[in-house]
């Protein structure tokens, strides 16, 4: 409910910071891995053992997770880990921002907010208070294609949590005063996050022209003309529209059996019927325009310390670009630009020093993802200088592809970071969740390192090519301090203030 702004995530993606460096959402790409090695987790000396280390765990499911679904239509997942007595329950409702209806952009976000106000059993805060009481944290945030709510608790706790999410599925009570006080706080959200921050209101202003004609192009928190004429009614009618067992994927990991976990479920979730009958095929969106030669977005901002430059392509929806594919897209982007180690960083801030951050990251989402190559001009060079070394670092990567050396560390270290992802009970559940809530399944997040191990340099440049070819349009952003053109240089600006864009997506 903070105001925390994250990465989008789809598929098997942990929840990595994009802003955390250079990069990316390969990063996050990188799901589960789980069961994977120790070896791969510390600094490996070889990269070649590594991999091999790799393919071998590969074969192990990643999780071992166990799943069931209530008569009711209720999904439950189960990670056990008993490495600490410690348990994470999330509750994914399969419903987003991308799922409000027109003109009430921010309701799914407000509804989430909302859901901390009391039940017919637990008045005003008394859940998060009762969860505090128990020694437990819970939160929530809302992203276009789901809305999440979480506690991370003794894993003896694990009945109450479920007896209190159970009873707010349904049972949530919103009295008008609640709702008029929390909508001010939602509009505070958004004016401290977004309004008052130069280049988050630009993030959104792109976000809305990559996405034209889809609802990804609408930010989570809301519109701030729609956002201001919320009401109850809006609230709870999509409340009842879209809360209920079989909208929901119930996720828990951490120090419990299975078959307790499943028991515990049926007795809580288990007694609440299913009345509206969730089906994902009719979840459909409008299609984004697509992109047709390049669409623009040049902005100039009191605020903004330093120039930057963005390019999007959007991805095809994964059931029409093939998941397969869309897994080799991944691994190649992060090979290409997702660490200060691959060649559009080497080649841009190394080699010519027009650039002191470069790199390229690929958000997959439900519906359309979208592939970002960023830069930030070198003092001295202006915008235009070096939006031409981008597109010649590009062609010559589309021409010639990553050197194998490149693709085999972007691998290694994407199948690492869902090693150290593994490593804590709640960033499971978030994996789990998230690939579940975007259409994936278990049993592909459980062979994902087997997948992930096998991928060619050939079939992650022909997927690659396939997005960014000469053919296909895009979008560009330029955000630059306010009175400076795309052909004036770049002020000094320490390397460190200049953070890359964000695929904001989510919000507490
Ligand atoms: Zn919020």
């Amino acid at each position: 409910m903070s105001a925390s702004p994250s990465p989008a995530r789809r598929g098997l993606r942990p929840g990595r910071l994009v802003a955390s460096l250079l990069v990316t959402s390969a990063l996050m790409a990188a799901p589960v891995l789980l069961a994977a090695a120790p070896a791969l987790a510390a600094t490996s000396p070889s990269i070649a053992a590594a991999t091999a280390t790799a393919a071998a765990e590969a074969a192990t499911p990643l999780l071992g997770a166990k799943s069931r679904v209530l008569e009711n239509g209720l999904t439950v997942v189960v990670v056990e880990d008993h490495r600490m007595p410690v348990v994470s329950h999330m509750v994914w409702y399969r419903v987003g921002a991308a799922d409000e209806p027109a003109r009430r952009s921010g309701i799914a976000h407000f509804l989430e907010h909302l859901m901390f106000k009391g039940t017919e059993q637990t008045s005003g805060d008394e859940f998060s208070r009762l969860i505090a009481e128990n020694g437990g944290r819970d939160n929530a945030f809302t992203s276009y294609d789901y809305t999440a709510y979480y506690q991370n608790i003794a894993a003896d706790r694990l009945d109450l949590v479920m007896r209190l999410e159970a009873d707010r599925m349904t049972g949530l009570r919103l009295r008008p005063e609640d709702t008029k006080t929390e909508l001010q706080v939602v509009i505070e959200e958004r004016r401290s996050r977004t309004d008052n921050d130069p280049q988050t209101r630009f993030g959104e202003a792109y976000r809305a022209m990559v996405y034209a004609g889809h609802p990804y192009g609408r930010p989570v928190i809301g519109w701030p003309d729609e956002l201001k004429t919320l009401d109850r009614d809006d609230a709870v009618a999509f409340y009842k529209a879209h809360y209920h067992p079989s909208a929901a994927i119930v996720v828990v990991a951490g120090d419990v059996r299975a078959e307790d976990v499943f028991r515990l479920a049926a007795e809580t979730y288990g007694r609440i019927p299913d009345t509206a009958g969730f089906d994902e095929a009719k979840r459909v969106r409008p299609a984004p325009a697509p992109l047709v030669g390049d669409r623009r977005l040049v902005q100039d901002a009191a605020g903004v310390a330093s120039p930057s430059w963005r390019r999007s392509w959007l991805v095809p929806r994964a059931d029409v670009f093939g998941r397969d594919r869309e897994e080799a897209l991944d691994l190649m982007t992060f090979a290409m630009g997702g660490s200060s180690t691959s060649p559009l960083y080497r080649r841009l801030v190394v080699d010519e020093g027009v650039a002191v951050q470069a790199g390229a990251y690929y958000a997959g989402a439900r519906d359309e993802g979208q592939l970002m190559v960023y830069a930030a001009p070198a003092p001295g060079v202006s915008i235009t200088r070096l939006e031409a070394a981008v597109g010649r670092a590009l062609a010559d990567i589309l021409k010639q592809g990553v050197a194998p050396d490149v693709l085999e560390r972007a691998r290694t270290r994407m199948l690492a970071d869902a090693v150290y992802a593994r490593d804590s009970v709640s960033s499971t559940a978030n994996m789990v969740g998230a690939a579940l809530a975007t259409g994936e399944t278990l049993e592909r997040i459980e062979t994902w390192p087997q997948r992930v191990a096998a991928i060619t340099g050939d079939q992650g440049m022909e997927a690659l090519r396939a997005v960014m070819g000469p053919d296909q349009g895009t979008a560009t952003g330029v955000l630059l301090p306010e009175g400076l053109g795309v052909d004036d240089p770049a002020p000094a600006v320490a390397a460190t203030a200049v953070t890359p864009p964000s695929s904001e997506g989510t919000v507490h």
